[in-house]
């Protein structure tokens, strides 16, 4: 632990002390609390007001039975979780995930990080998060719905397009979110904006599965924009085949990059010709296969066990686009030897700690997830108010305030940047961005105890 202000430590500590096993948490509440040290000087409110002790400690956790029937008639029993982290800016608003790693560590860490990143998207919305140890792999459509339809019937009481929206993340899409909703709709007798990522047509906003991954490459146009560059002619790296990675490959093919790799959780897959999108998407969204067979019907692509390895190919701009701690130091090293000059986050926390420092020591551009993945739940905040206006904006409306927002979270971070000392640490300036607005309003609404 690297912290030297005397308050940020002894918070920090203390929840060491208390949260020992929830080293997902401990790494994200790290990482925030060391980009707030330049700042907390000028902001003695913030300790006598007791905000860290508090922005660190969830509003409410709930976590709950879910039993469901499979295929075979046998009993299932899951653990469902919600965790309402803040709600100082506006109603909890984050994800539900559902994979086999899910436990109250990881649902803690993404809450955390959730608070800063709808932060900085400008949009009226707290941060929380949810889930489920729940595989929907391998699992009929008639399994899923039982599940989620078991989950929603808990998780509905707490709920509320004015209290917590929920959305998709790992293992929830398309697919999930409509039984999540049906059965929402059947026990509150309201149709309402209460979960985001809801089908065109059924309450749904054009692009928000597009979302999260044109957002990323919308950030990332614009770190290399002022460092001078762009994505034409430059050979990409993104890991992950779901939702966050096919959007992020097309999106980052229209601004004329070339995507040569992709993976899934068994392994990954290599094509110098440049990823077709579309085989992707057909196996991974319309068969919900495995990725290895894309290289049945592309005979210069090669396919490689294990997803680590995707890391050992040459490329110019890394979008890790999977899941939380995929690139390590190691792996982090290897990009720098072989040239990269551009790391931007799409998953949540996909860099260790020892890989930031890594990067941020080679010079090379980095860019956080909190600010560069913030596109989804942005465009879930417009879901929101299209809801509740009862109205719906075409796909250009929603794609061009998408990319404004895109534009302002990266100015906005390169700003407070700037006023935090630390010119270019685009770390920084996401963590202090997000936190202030937050902290001052954890201030103005007091202690309510
Ligand atoms: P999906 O479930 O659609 O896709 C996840 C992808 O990552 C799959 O290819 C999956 O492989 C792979 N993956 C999952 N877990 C692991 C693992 N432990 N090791 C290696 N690969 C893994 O999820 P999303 O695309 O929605 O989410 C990806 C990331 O983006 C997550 O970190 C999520 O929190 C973040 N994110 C998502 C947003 C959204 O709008 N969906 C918004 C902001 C952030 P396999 O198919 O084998 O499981």
């Amino acid at each position: 632990m690297s912290l030297t202000n005397a308050y940020l430590k002894r918070v920090y500590e203390d929840l060491e002390s208390r949260c020992a096993n929830e080293k997902e948490f401990l790494q994200a509440v790290e990482e925030v609390l060391e980009s707030l040290e330049p700042i907390m000087d000028k902001h003695p409110e913030y300790e006598e007001n007791a905000v860290i002790e508090r922005i660190v400690e969830p509003e409410r956790v709930i976590m709950f039975r879910v039993p469901w029937i499979d295929d075979n008639g046998k009993v299932q029993v899951n653990r469902g979780f919600r965790v309402q982290f803040n709600s100082a800016i506006g109603p909890y608003k984050g994800g539900l995930r559902f994979h086999p790693s899910v436990n109250l560590s990881v649902l803690k860490f993404l809450g955390f990080e959730q608070i800063f990143k709808n932060s900085l998207t400008t949009l009226p919305m707290g941060g929380g998060k949810g889930g489920s140890d729940f595989d929907p792999k391998g699992k009929s459509d008639r399994e899923v719905m039982a599940f989620c339809t078991s989950f929603m019937t808990e998780l509905y009481r707490h709920i509320g397009a004015d209290t917590d929206v929920p959305a998709g993340d790992i293992g929830v899409g398309g697919r999930e979110v409509g039984y999540l909703f049906g059965q929402y709709k059947r026990l509150a007798n309201e149709f309402t904006g209460v979960i985001t990522g809801k089908k065109v047509g059924a309450g749904g906003s054009l692009i928000r599965t597009e979302a999260t991954g044109f957002g990323i490459c919308y950030f990332t146009d614009e770190v290399l924009k002022a460092n001078g560059t762009s994505f034409e002619g430059k050979t990409v790296l993104i890991s992950g085949s779901g939702n966050v990675a096919i959007y992020a490959c097309q999106k980052a093919t229209e601004l004329g990059g070339k995507v040569v790799a992709m993976c899934d959780s068994s392994g990954y897959i290599h094509d110098p010709d440049g990823i077709d999108l579309d085989a992707i998407k057909d196996i991974k969204e319309v068969r919900r296969a495995r990725i290895k067979e894309y290289v049945e019907d592309h005979p210069n692509a090669t396919y490689t066990e294990g997803c680590s390895g995707i890391w050992t190919i040459k490329c110019d701009i890394a979008l890790p686009c999977a899941t939380q701690n995929e690139i390590n130091e190691e792996s982090a090293k290897v990009l720098l030897a072989n040239g990269v000059q551009c790391v931007v986050e799409g998953a949540n926390m996909p860099c260790t700690p020892e890989a930031i420092t890594a990067f941020q020591e080679a010079g090379i551009m980095y860019g956080p997830s909190k600010a560069a993945n913030a596109g989804g739940v942005a465009t879930s905040g417009l879901e929101m108010t299209q809801n509740s206006e009862r109205i719906y904006w075409s796909r250009e409306e929603v794609d061009a305030k998408l990319k404004v927002i895109m534009q302002n979270i990266y100015q906005s971070c390169a700003d407070a940047a700037e006023e935090a000392g630390k010119p270019g640490n685009l770390q920084v300036g996401a963590n202090v961005a997000g936190f202030l607005k937050v902290a001052d309003a954890m201030v103005w609404q007091g202690i309510n105890y």
